[in-house]
């Protein structure tokens, strides 16, 4: 992939992204819905070195158990970091089309909103991610 830099919606603060995405999907689950107040967030993990911060202040603040920063300035999410995968989860509402490519939905056993797509539904996790890998039928 291609270096890479993404911006806050005020322009104060940058994201630079210099590695490809490990995985990106979308996630049904209670603490996504809860903090970006949408039925499901789209998130692209990336190895967590490869996401650096330039230019404004952040504010991170962890609802229940990942830390989420934000721009201190306009509040646009621009990441989560959840604790001890090596991953940093970037909105993928920041990310230009071509570079958020989807490949499945996660804990979709809690979706308010289920989302009618050619994509696998898991039901937690994939097996890869330590879930059960079970899919379900939307
Ligand atoms: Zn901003
Ligand atoms: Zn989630």
């Amino acid at each position: 992939m291609q270096p890479t830099t993404v911006d806050c919606r005020c322009g104060k603060v940058r994201l630079h992204l210099s590695e490809a995405p490990v995985a990106q999907f979308y996630c049904h689950c209670e603490d996504c819905r809860a903090v970006t107040g949408g039925a499901y967030a789209p998130l692209a993990l990336f190895p967590a070195g490869g996401v650096t911060v330039s230019g404004g202040d952040t504010a991170t603040s962890t609802y229940r158990t990942t830390p989420r920063t934000r721009c201190a300035h306009c509040g646009t999410l621009l990441f989560g970091e959840p604790p001890g995968m090596g991953v940093r989860g970037v909105s993928g509402f920041l990310l230009p089309a071509e570079l958020f490519k989807p490949a499945f939905h996660i804990h979709c056993q809690r979706a308010v909103a289920p989302v009618k797509d050619g994509l696998p539904h898991f039901k937690d996790m994939p097996a890869a991610f330590g879930g059960c890998d079970e899919v379900i039928g939307w």
